[in-house]
């Protein structure tokens, strides 16, 4: 019997991964305006960046500062086409800072549903978001009277795949882990911590990744968030 969802938010719930590439580009175009430069390599060298910080994210970088190493992440970008200006990272970041919000959307398979799961369910949202622009972000998504918990990592202090933050999660749910479901896109991040802390798993591939060679499968595989009832009614 099923009683706990704990969602992940990035590329689960809303289109993450659109959604800052498209304000990476809206940034990129302005400041490469400005210095002669090429739109799209500025672009792709800010997202190598900040796929690089997310790929490599520990618990030790949670407590920074996002605002400033979004700077450092433009800082780089720029000087990967030759622009060496701290003034205009400040810029970009602010740019695509505003970019951003208004570029934020839930999966149209998302809307409607919550209020739905939320009478059947306990519900929490866990994400390795820094509470700086999470909290942000789970505000202008409007996601907050559907939660009964909302973890940040820097606020609780652990980050996925750590186990114990999906405990954690399940704790603030009242819910025991095989009562519980993990939903995320991320096998490494979302699905590998949380079958090792008992949890069910419901991986989201939105990009039709491979299971990693030698890992254990999730208990189910989807391919958009709009399948998950489905898998959700083989527990009833
Ligand atoms: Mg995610």
């Amino acid at each position: 019997m099923i009683r706990g969802l704990v969602f992940d938010l990035d590329d689960t719930l809303c289109d993450d991964t659109n959604s800052y590439h498209r304000a990476a580009l809206s940034a990129a175009r302005e400041l490469a305006a400005a210095h002669g430069v090429d739109a799209y390599a500025l672009k792709e060298a800010y997202i190598r960046e900040a796929d690089g910080f997310w790929q490599r994210l520990t618990h030790e970088e949670i407590g920074k500062s996002v605002g400033m190493l979004r700077v450092r992440m433009w800082a780089a970008a720029l000087a990967d086409v030759g622009v060496r200006d701290e003034s205009e990272a400040l810029r970009a970041a602010d740019l695509y800072n505003r970019a951003r919000n208004t570029n934020l959307a839930l999966f149209p398979q998302v809307e409607g549903r919550l209020a739905d799961w939320r009478a059947r369910y306990r519900l929490a949202l866990l994400t390795n978001g820094f509470a700086e622009t999470h909290r942000e972000k789970i505000a202008l998504l409007e996601l907050e009277p559907f939660f009964d918990a909302i973890l940040i990592a820097d606020e609780v202090g652990m980050v996925k795949p750590d186990p114990r933050v999906f405990l954690h999660a399940c704790q603030r749910l009242q819910t025991e882990p095989p009562q519980t479901v993990m939903v995320g896109d991320r096998y490494d991040r979302d699905i590998a911590g949380a079958m090792e802390a008992g949890l069910h798993t419901v991986w989201v591939n939105v990009r039709g990744e491979a299971l990693p060679a030698g890992q254990p499968p999730p208990d189910a595989v989807i391919a958009e968030i709009g399948q998950l009832d489905e898998v959700l009614s083989r527990w009833l």
